[in-house]
């Protein structure tokens, strides 16, 4: 089938801005929107087009593809293989107001079939879907990772292509319903006369009944399988959000539709450093002769180390901030500051010559705090407080 283009479809010129498309794709969407127009496939499949058209063209990378290579150019995840209506809000709740549901993070994939391929009644049953952990290091959430994941979980048998037949003839009419999967039956009451119709329990509404099983999946369909799956995962997620991955759950029994692999995100904990939203908390230690006359040291991040110059005068608690180097933030923009504080280092042992240093030193006044030093010391620390609450 020859595919629409996707400004033609939006009703937008090729050097339409962001604004535009947006605009004309809510119009249209709202247009086309199934509760206006129910029982109407002509309107629900326009919806669909409108949607997988704006999919792309919002995206800046998909629409210079698209540009450039025409249909041709496009991947299956560069849309969406939305499942149903609900799907396309979910995907582009902002647009209609809705927000994506709290903090929730999804990525759709299409996993090579869409689903909306898959709509054809089956005879089977859907495929649960698959909830897994992964636990990132915070190295990994600064920068995104690819992650493969190992899973068990059930396949499409290959020998019968998920059908869980052994042969083209290996489902018969079911003869309760004849085949058509439901059964009616004429009840009277005082209101008249009903027509109650019920799946058919025979063949489980499908209309068909397996008669020559698949030998290699027993009539299944689907088999145990360990599968790897690879997974891209942004970079800034944090503890709790999850990414849907469409269809990459358990295979559905006899041909039913595949469940989706959830995968939640699990934070690990990092040794040196603490997260807090997209910053990054670091507790440097700097000696007592660098803490007075400054000097340069050389600082961990996320991304290696960073020389940090330390002013004269810095005292303990002190914090310093190094703009950019903490976590990029999700929905892009740049990324979070790492916060260094400051911790003047005491050694636990020391040598007869440096007590002796250190005594002389200790001869002077202006290296003990006064009174007014201690006031103006308290207020520092309540202001660091919040920094950190
Ligand atoms: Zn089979
Ligand atoms: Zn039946």
């Amino acid at each position: 089938m020859q595919k629409r283009d996707y400004y033609e479809i939006l009703g937008v010129s090729r050097t339409a801005s962001q604004d535009e498309i947006k605009k004309s794709y809510r119009k249209l969407a709202l247009q086309y929107h199934p509760d206006k127009n129910p029982n109407n496939p002509d309107a629900e499949k326009k919806f669909k087009e409108c949607a997988e058209a704006y999919e792309v063209l919002r995206d800046a990378d998909k629409r210079a593809r698209y540009d450039r290579f025409g249909h041709e150019g496009m991947r299956s995840s560069d849309f969406g293989g939305f499942r149903d209506v609900d799907d396309i809000f979910s995907a582009f709740g902002d647009i209609f107001g809705g927000g994506f549901g709290g903090s929730i993070f999804e990525e759709v994939f299409t996993g090579g079939r869409s689903r909306s391929g898959r709509a054809r009644s089956y005879t089977g049953t859907a495929g649960s879907d698959l909830k897994i952990k992964l636990k990132l290091s915070l190295e990994e959430v600064a920068k995104g990772a690819k992650k493969n994941l190992k899973i068990k979980k059930h396949v499409s048998c290959s020998t019968c292509s998920g059908t869980g037949a052994g042969s083209s003839d290996g489902y018969r009419r079911c003869e309760y319903c004849n085949g058509s999967g439901e059964i009616r039956q004429v009840s009277r009451s005082v209101f008249g006369q009903f027509v109650n119709i019920t799946p058919c329990s025979n063949c489980g509404g499908s209309g068909k009944i397996l008669s020559i099983p698949c030998k290699s999946c027993d009539g299944e369909g689907r088999k145990q399988s360990n599968e790897t799956i690879e997974v891209t995962i942004p970079a800034g997620v944090s503890e709790g959000q999850y990414l849907t991955l469409r269809n990459q759950g358990n295979a559905g029994r006899r041909d039913g539709p595949a469940g989706d692999l959830i995968v939640v995100i699990e934070e690990e904990h990092h040794d040196s450093f603490i997260r807090k939203g997209d910053d990054i908390i670091y507790d440097l230690l700097v000696s007592y002769p660098v803490a007075v006359m400054g000097g340069d040291v050389e600082v961990p991040t996320l991304n290696g180390r960073v020389r940090m110059k330390i002013d004269p005068g810095t005292p303990s608690g002190r914090i310093l901030r190094m703009r950019g180097k903490g976590i990029q933030h999700l929905n892009g923009g740049g990324s979070g500051d790492q916060l260094v504080r400051i911790n003047v280092w005491v050694p636990k042992k020391v040598t007869a010559k440096e007590k002796e240093l250190i005594r002389e030193l200790e001869k002077y006044q202006n290296i003990h705090p006064k009174e007014s030093d201690q006031s103006e010391n308290k207020s520092f620390f309540e202001k660091i407080k919040d920094v950190f609450n």
